[in-house]
């Protein structure tokens, strides 16, 4: 064991619930002749003993980490655009409803929250190192020197926004500090992020990688909150990417929470979902699925059945890896990201072959890494299970529909 690992927010003790043991870069798909320079670390989860926050024990090295920006997460499904088209409509009739309203992103997507925005007159921007898209860009990590230069240039903000992204920043500080400089009094942060909730009942694991540092709840989140000079406001949970929580922060006086917050700590409270024994027990329940799957997979091979895996995700890369699911199990993942086709998935090593594989021919059965997609692939390969192919899902367990 290391030295003892530290809340990255209040600097109390870690203390750790599962360790999922060597674990590579969950987006570093490799070269077939790359695979022997490849990085590995101990993905290992534990709660801050003070402020309840989950987080990876370990950090990936800052030099390795998503050095071209936050992480992106493509709308590319048609459930996530209509989710960003839905959330700016509801900002503009709620939050940017003033004279001349002002929007800003962290991390833009595919900048579709802004895109509806602009289409409704709204001044917008998105803060992103990498500057991509097709929305205006102020190229900088958002902290306190970026919030600055905004001020300076559109003044405050009546909304700052963010999807998948502040689960990824391992130092919150600079954000709040950011946000004290360029939230309007009345502003508001939202940001919707994976709920340790939603993990914990589906056993949804492969949330669990380098990329995603903290899973939150809404203790930790109004812990949070008030730790900067802020207050959570609102909290709402969403159906998208497997059950996430949608946090509205507000500066300390200015908004009483609603409802909705104490009715969800009261249920965290009830559940126990900060309490050790349960999340220990979810560890158990990681184990069981690791033991179900392998020994279904190698009957399925013994039985002479073809298999394939679907969605060469970042996060597929947990349970690859956790259960050692390599070629000699699944012999290719088929994927649309061009970039990916003809490399190996990352520490696991399954060749990754472009989406027109999969129905050439179609295998027996389909692993389905990208689960959390799962009803549109399904509903998109209807043709799949017609043809007397079945998908294999690992969560909340395994089973083979
Ligand atoms: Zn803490």
């Amino acid at each position: 064991m290391p030295a003892m690992s530290r809340c990255r927010v209040c600097q109390h003790a870690l203390l750790e619930f599962f360790d999922f043991e060597r674990q590579p870069l969950s987006s570093a798909f490799v070269a077939p002749d790359g695979t022997d320079d490849e990085f590995f670390f101990r993905l290992a989860v534990g709660m801050c003993e003070s402020c309840a926050l989950v987080q990876l024990i370990e950090s990936v090295p800052p030099e390795l980490a998503h050095h071209e920006g936050y992480p992106y997460h493509s709308a590319g499904s048609s459930v996530m655009t209509k989710h960003f088209e839905e959330t700016a409509r509801r900002f503009i009739e709620t939050e940017l409803t003033g004279p001349d309203p002002f929007v800003v992103e962290i991390g833009a997507n595919d900048g579709v929250l802004l895109h509806t925005c602009g289409e409704a007159g709204i001044r917008h921007l998105a803060v992103e190192p990498s500057g991509a898209g097709t929305v205006r860009v102020h190229r900088a990590f958002f902290d306190a020197a970026s919030a600055a230069a905004i001020l300076a240039t559109d003044g405050p903000a009546d909304v700052v926004y963010s999807a998948n992204t502040i689960c990824s920043v391992p130092d919150l500080r600079p954000v709040f500090e950011g946000l004290d400089v360029l939230l309007a009094s009345d502003g508001v942060f939202v940001f919707e992020d994976p709920y340790l909730g939603e993990i914990l009942e589906r056993t949804a694991f492969d949330q669990i990688y380098d990329e995603h540092v903290f899973f939150f709840t809404v203790r930790a989140v109004q812990a949070l909150a008030e730790r900067f000079g802020f207050v959570l406001a609102d909290v709402e949970r969403l159906p998208v990417h497997g059950g996430q929580i949608r946090y509205t922060v507000a500066r300390a006086g200015r908004r009483t929470p609603t409802p909705a917050v104490a009715e969800l700590l009261a249920e965290e409270r009830e559940l126990g979902l900060t309490d050790m024994a349960t999340l220990e027990a979810f560890g158990r329940k990681i184990q069981g699925i690791r033991t179900e799957l392998v020994a279904l997979l190698h009957r399925l091979r013994a039985e002479g059945h073809t298999i394939a895996a679907y969605g060469a995700t970042a996060k597929s890369s947990t349970i690859a890896n956790y259960c050692g699911i390599g070629p000699d199990l699944v012999p290719y993942v088929c994927d649309t990201t061009p970039a990916k086709h003809g490399r190996l998935t990352p520490g696991s090593h399954i060749p990754v072959r472009p989406a027109a594989v999969f129905a050439d021919p179609y295998p027996d059965y389909a692993l389905l890494f990208a689960w959390n997609h799962a009803e549109e692939i399904m509903a998109k390969e209807r043709a799949f299970r017609e043809a007397g192919g079945r998908w294999i899902l690992y969560v909340p367990h395994v089973h083979v529909v």
